[in-house]
C-alpha cells in the first residue's frame, strides 16, 4: 500500500510529500488490524448475548427435549413402582400369610444408597437425572426383595399341603372356655413386680381341666413336670417341622407323650396352674426358627379379621404368672 504523508513547507508555501519510514508504516498497519479485530469481537459478543446463535438454539432445543424425555421416564418409573407395590402387598397379605410366612426382611435392602452416590449429577439437568437414578435404584432393591420372596414361596408351595396342616393355626383352647382378656405377647410391665419383662407367649385364662389342643400337626418333642412354683410347670413342646414349634405351659395334666405324632385339634393335655402361675391359664408360645413370635398372628384360620382385632385390642399385661414363670428359659 502506498502511504504518503504531506508536510507544509514554509519556504514553498506548499504541502510536500514526505516519505514515511517503513517501521512507522508497519506499526500503523498492525494497529489497524488489531482495532478491527477488537471491533469484530465486541460485535460478536454483543450479538451472541442478545440473539441466539444457531448452534445455541439447537443445544437449547435438545436440552428441552431431554428434560421432557426424563419427565416421561420418571412417569414410567412411578407407574412400575405402583405395579410392584401392588404385587408386594398381594404377596405379603395373601401368599405369604397363606403359607404362614412372616414378612420378608432382608437386611440392607431398605436403606437408600448414600447421597454421595449421585454426586456426579450436578449440572443443569443433574436434578432430573439424579432423581431418575434414585428411583431406579429403589426399584431394583424392591424387585430383589420380591424375587427372594417368590423363591421362598416356591419352596413352601412344594410342601404346601403338609405345611398347611402343620403350621400352628388354631386356638389351643376352646374359644368359649376363655375367661378374661388374653395376656399379650411382648415386653410388658409386670403388674406385681413393676419390672419390664419379656413375655414370650400369650396367656389364656380359663378353668382347671379345660382341654388343650395341638395347634398344628407335629411330634411331641418335650414333656416335663417342671418345678412347683417356678417356670413353666407341666409343659409340652410340639415340633411342627418347617421351623415351627409350639409350647403349652402350666398344664394340670399332660396327655400326649414324647415322640407321639399329634394332629391339629388333638387333645394333648388339660389346663392348670402349675409352675410360676397365679391362676389357671395356658401359656402358649409359637417359636419359629428358634425365635419366639407373637402367637396372635397364628390364629388367622380360626378368626375373622374383626375378631382378631378385638382380641389384640383386649390383650393385656399378663396377670397369670410370677416373674420366674415368664422371665426364665
Ligand atoms: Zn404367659
Amino acid at each position: 500500500m502506498s502511504e504518503k504523508e504531506y508536510k507544509f513547507n514554509p519556504q514553498t508555501l506548499a504541502y510536500e510529500p514526505v516519505e514515511c519510514p517503513p517501521r512507522l508504516r508497519r506499526y500503523r498497519t498492525a494497529r489497524r488490524v488489531l482495532l478491527l479485530f477488537i471491533a469484530a469481537a465486541t460485535l460478536n459478543l454483543v450479538v451472541s448475548m442478545t440473539y441466539y446463535t444457531p448452534k445455541l438454539s439447537r443445544l437449547e432445543q435438545r436440552g428441552e427435549q431431554l428434560t421432557k424425555e426424563f419427565e416421561v421416564l420418571g412417569e414410567r418409573i412411578a407407574a412400575s413402582d405402583y405395579k410392584i407395590d401392588q404385587m408386594r402387598q398381594r404377596d405379603n397379605n395373601v401368599y405369604r400369610s397363606l403359607f404362614g410366612a412372616d414378612t420378608l426382611s432382608i437386611a440392607g435392602t431398605y436403606t437408600p444408597y448414600p447421597a454421595s452416590t449421585y454426586e456426579a449429577y450436578t449440572d443443569d439437568y443433574g436434578g432430573i437425572v439424579r432423581s431418575a437414578w434414585m428411583a431406579l435404584d429403589a426399584q431394583s432393591r424392591l424387585l430383589y426383595r420380591q424375587s427372594r420372596s417368590l423363591d421362598e414361596l416356591q419352596i413352601f408351595s412344594k410342601d404346601k399341603e403338609k405345611m398347611a396342616a402343620s403350621i400352628p393355626a388354631i386356638w389351643p383352647i376352646n374359644k368359649k372356655d376363655l375367661r378374661g382378656p388374653i395376656g399379650a405377647y411382648g415386653r410388658r410391665l409386670h403388674p406385681i413386680y413393676k419390672r419390664y419383662i419379656q413375655h414370650k407367649g400369650i396367656d389364656f385364662g380359663g378353668r382347671k381341666g379345660d382341654p388343650i389342643y395341638a395347634t398344628g400337626n407335629g411330634v411331641v418333642v418335650h414333656s416335663e413336670k417342671g418345678l412347683r412354683r417356678k417356670g413353666y410347670g407341666q409343659m409340652l413342646v410340639i415340633d411342627h417341622g418347617f421351623g415351627y414349634k409350639t409350647r403349652y405351659a402350666h398344664l394340670s395334666e399332660r396327655i400326649a407323650k414324647v415322640g407321639q405324632e399329634v394332629k391339629r385339634g388333638e387333645l394333648i393335655g388339660y389346663m392348670g396352674s402349675t409352675g410360676g402361675s397365679t391362676g389357671p391359664h395356658l401359656h402358649y408360645e409359637v417359636i419359629y426358627m428358634g425365635q419366639n413370635v407373637d402367637p396372635i398372628n397364628y390364629f388367622r384360620r380360626d378368626m375373622s379379621e374383626a375378631e382378631l382385632d378385638r382380641i389384640i385390642e383386649q390383650a393385656k399385661t399378663t396377670t397369670f404368672e410370677t416373674l420366674e414363670g415368664t422371665a426364665n428359659e
